[in-house]
């Protein structure tokens, strides 16, 4: 079953204490559909410009991603640039130059309108919106977001997660938009907004879902070294929604296994610069993580 996402696609200047990269693969987009492409095929509707090099179109295409929604552009590519503090666990954002994403709108393939996952990844509001009205009856719709939205686009969202099935976000962006820094009193807030399935990531502290069939405590893969956390957020819900595009039965019987498989491959992500570890894994190097974790948390 093929998964529908759209998001950013972005070129990606990354600075660590240690290194400098420029002109990755970014975007939410690019690393949900790498990860999930390890689970279903993908079928992504984003934006790039001429400048968007040869090389990442491959890359896609090697990871069996559909880019009939791809558009390309007159015009220079989003560019996001950002930076990490000492630990990793703090970053600014250096710059963001929209470029072509400044006037797009993304428009489905007719073929794509059936799709049943849809995964909504960070961009504006307005755009996800935009995606859902062209969606006929789907079958399991997740949106994520950042901070940005919620402090320049809150009513739009607002109104997104009364029409979507799960919502993903961070414990600071939790923390933002309920007021409460209490992540079981956060869930229940954000389960009056709309969402029945409503996810907290938390670092490498994991994940914290909330659903139909109560809580589930995700960890993250237990990583000594972190080199590039870009993308991880991002990873994590490409793999959970890749995973449960495939899976067979109903959403609650799959959607922890489903945390699982997307902890596991946002693991890899942060093993190296952009998606250029994510790209070099493989199902089998996954199901070893999925092991390791399902015996560390054996009791
Ligand atoms: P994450 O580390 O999961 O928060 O995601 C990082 C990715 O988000 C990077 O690859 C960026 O290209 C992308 N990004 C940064 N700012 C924005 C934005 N305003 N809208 C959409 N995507 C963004």
């Amino acid at each position: 079953m093929s998964i529908l996402i759209v998001g950013s696609t972005a070129l990606d200047t990354i600075k660590t204490p240690t290194a400098e990269n420029p002109r990755l693969l970014g975007g939410s987009a690019s690393h949900a559909s790498v990860a999930a492409s390890f689970f279903s095929p993908v079928s992504l509707v984003g934006v790039v410009g001429e400048d968007f090099p040869k090389k990442y179109l491959q890359l896609y295409r090697r990871h069996q991603i559909d880019l009939a929604g791809l558009q390309i552009l007159p015009g220079k590519t989003f560019h996001w640039a950002g930076e990490y503090e000492a630990n990793m666990n703090r970053r600014r954002t250096l710059a963001t130059e929209l470029g072509v994403f400044e006037t797009f709108t993304p428009t489905l393939p007719p073929a794509w309108r059936n799709l049943p996952y849809v995964l909504l990844a960070n961009i504006a509001p307005a755009l996800q919106h935009h995606v859902l009205n062209q969606i006929k009856k789907p079958k399991f719709v997740v949106a994520d977001t950042m901070d940005l939205w919620l402090n320049v686009a809150l009513p739009d969202l607002l109104k997104l997660l009364k029409r979507v099935d799960g919502f993903v976000l961070n414990d600071s962006e939790s923390a933002q938009l309920t007021q409460t820094d209490n992540v079981f009193a956060a869930l229940k807030k954000i389960h009056k907004m709309g969402p029945a399935y409503v996810i907290i990531k938390q670092g490498s502290h994991g994940s914290i879902l909330s659903g139909p069939a109560g809580i589930f405590i995700c960890p993250a893969y237990p990583l000594a070294t972190v080199k590039d956390p870009t993308g991880a957020g991002d990873s994590f819900v490409g793999g959970l929604m890749g995973y449960l595009a495939q899976a067979k039965g109903s959403i609650d019987r799959n959607i922890r296994r489903a945390m699982i498989h997307g902890s596991v491959t946002a693991s890899f992500c942060c093993e190296g610069f952009g998606v250029t570890r994510t790209t070099k894994t493989s199902r089998a190097d996954i199901q070893k993580r999925v092991n390791v974790l399902e015996k560390l948390t054996r009791f």
